[in-house]
């Protein structure tokens, strides 16, 4: 086995992963740094894919503490007080950061101030946008000055474990498969710093990159670190719905388009909101979400099973000129969206839950950081349009501050234990050493995942659901595991890394449908039919999931207001 080693290994380049690259070296520029990534820098992940823009208090009459409060109370009272303050508050430097020293050009109002745009949930407007394409603009600048610093890659790489030492109390490295030629490579860090995005693709319509599949999460989990409000799966109320074999199914058709007072209708052509909640089809992505699929439910549906938006009432050439994006999207797979209807269907968005973590990103395991989406902690039980681009950003440079300080006090490169490499190869050999021929192929195993958790885990749980979905994930996994790949060749084998994000998949599914059984209450993104109440407030517990001897257990930790408790407010105009 190759084996390699570095200071400080980065794995992911989405906004956190370039960013505490960036960081890391500018805090020591002689440091070895290696970013590590499944597809290529610069290409892969969801912050390249951000449309809509970046949460930052910017504008005269805003303020962190009001950002702070949007936060907090989108959250539902869960968030982590202090991460959440670290966020708005950072945001301002970074946003600075983005703007002077990355070179990005965000829009701005004829003044020369930054325009900052309305978006869900928010008491101000203070989303900062470079039009709708604001991730390719943040990821092409970050990836620019990584490939201009003395920064190294290794693309194509895909991490397959977190490797201990012996003892197992501090971290030794990363096992990782170099995708193009199928080898196994040992990477042994000083300092590693887990930024592989989260992303809830096991659901039957979503958003994420094809590259996510929760593998830091699963990863973390295997290495025994606690992972916080995994239940709460954020779903964006309009995914295009343009059939079963396509790529476009599920993808986003901006928030803008109902702030515009685009309207939902039924599969009669019906507007059914109104009757769902007075803000109609402004409410916040939950309450929609869960609105359109009780109608769904109803089984008055558009032909491919979900519902329609309707733009044309306001005018086909102000849509056309407004949202051109989305109008081009849309053509290509048939809709009007300027003059008819398109069909939707909510679509799994986001993970607020991840590792726990403490403000400067490190997590209970000696040597490991995280930031971004595989983070938990940041959102609580909903997480704010434009807050997840500033979550990634601001937590990748604290990462790469906290990495560069830790490598200089207390880095070491500690010996990995070679047990746990052989058990990892092992798990990651299993497809090829099944003997039993696969029928039907991995498509039928995903396709089983996915129906599984979106009809049992999805927008509206029960416990009944939730338990029969915990026994179809077991039958999943079991049929995963039995089945032989029929290519044995190891280089680029798309089904291998099929197999492991199926893998990473199921493992992660299963922590969402435990930590969803186990909050007997409802909260944001989390809705239980059989539990509709939000629960006291002051009394609110997060959910904490760990793979001990025993298993998966599951424990309700209570949630430390530090810096605001529910009926209080920061804002000194509103107290
Ligand atoms: C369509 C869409 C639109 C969005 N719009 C907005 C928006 O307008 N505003 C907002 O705030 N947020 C938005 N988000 C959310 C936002 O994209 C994320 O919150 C944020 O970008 C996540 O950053 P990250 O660095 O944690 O992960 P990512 O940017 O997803 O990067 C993860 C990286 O990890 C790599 N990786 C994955 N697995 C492995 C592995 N096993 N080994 C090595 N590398 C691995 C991936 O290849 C990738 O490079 C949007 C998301 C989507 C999907």
């Amino acid at each position: 086995m190759r084996e390699l080693s570095t200071d400080i290994l980065i794995l992911g380049s989405g906004g956190a992963g370039l960013f505490a690259a960036l960081h890391a070296h500018q805090a020591e520029p002689s440091l070895s740094i290696t970013v590590a990534v499944k597809g290529l820098l610069g290409k892969c992940g969801c912050t390249r894919m951000v449309q809509g823009g970046y949460n930052v208090a910017l504008a005269a009459g805003d303020s962190v503490e009001r950002h702070f409060m949007d936060t907090i109370e989108g959250g539902k009272w869960l968030p982590q007080q202090e991460l959440a303050w670290k966020l708005v508050t950072l945001a301002v430097e970074r946003i600075r950061e983005l703007e002077n020293e990355l070179g990005c050009f965000f829009d701005r109002n004829p003044d020369g101030t930054v325009h900052q745009k309305a978006f869900a949930g928010q008491s101000f407007d203070r989303t900062v946008h470079k039009g709708d394409l604001t991730g390719i603009e943040i990821v092409n600048r970050l990836a620019e000055q990584v490939w201009a610093r003395n920064i190294g890659r290794l693309e194509e790489h895909r991490a397959v474990e977190l490797v201990t030492t012996k003892s197992g109390d501090a971290l030794a490295g990363v096992l990782m498969i170099d995708m193009r030629s199928g080898e196994y490579v040992m990477v042994r860090a000083k300092a590693v710093l887990l930024a592989t995005g989260g992303g809830p693709t096991m659901y039957r319509y979503h958003t994420p990159s094809g590259d996510k599949s929760c593998d830091g999460l699963a990863m973390a989990l295997r290495a025994g670190l606690p992972l916080r409000d995994m239940e709460m799966v954020q779903f964006h109320p309009t995914g295009l719905l343009a059939g079963a074999h396509t790529r476009m199914t599920g993808t986003v058709l901006e928030e803008g388009l109902r702030g515009a007072g685009g309207f939902l209708l039924n599969g009669t052509k019906e507007r059914f909101m109104p009757g769902y909640d007075p803000k109609a089809e402004r409410a916040t992505r939950d309450l929609v979400s869960r609105a359109m699929f009780a109608e769904m439910r109803k089984g008055n549906t558009t032909p491919n099973g979900g519902l329609y938006i309707s733009m044309a009432h306001l005018g086909p050439e102000r849509v056309a000129r407004d949202f051109k994006g989305m109008v081009e999207r849309c053509a290509d797979c048939g809709f009007d969206l300027a003059g008819g209807l398109v069909e939707v269907v909510p679509t799994a968005h986001y993970m607020m839950g991840g590792v726990e973590f403490e403000a400067d990103c490190r997590t209970r395991l000696a040597g490991l950081f995280v930031a971004g989406e595989d983070s938990g902690g940041v959102h609580g039980a909903n997480r704010l349009g434009g807050n997840g681009v500033a979550n990634s950003t601001v937590f990748g440079g604290v990462a790469g501050d906290a990495m560069a300080a830790w490598v200089a006090a207390e880095g070491a490169l500690r010996e990995p234990d070679r047990a746990r490499i052989d058990a990892a190869v092992a798990r990651c050999e299993r497809p090829f050493a099944a003997t039993a021929a696969r029928h039907g192929g991995l498509e039928q195993v995903r396709e089983a995942l996915h129906n599984l958790m979106w009809d049992k885990v999805g927008i509206m749980r029960d416990a009944a659901g939730l338990c029969a979905a915990l026994a179809g994930l077991d039958a999943i996994e079991t049929d995963l595991d039995a089945g032989a790949l029929a290519d044995h060749n190891r280089a680029f084998n798309l089904s291998w890394h099929d197999w492991l994000n199926l893998k990473s998949l199921i493992e992660v599914s299963r922590v969402i449908a435990r930590a969803a059984a186990a909050r007997e209450d409802s909260r944001g993104a989390h809705f239980r039919e059989d539990f509709p109440e939000t629960g006291p407030l002051e009394a609110s517990a997060h959910t904490r999931a760990r793979l001990a001897a025993g298993g998966l257990e599951i424990t309700m930790q209570p949630v430390e207001f530090t810096r605001v408790r529910p009926g209080q407010t920061l804002l000194r105009d509103a107290a």
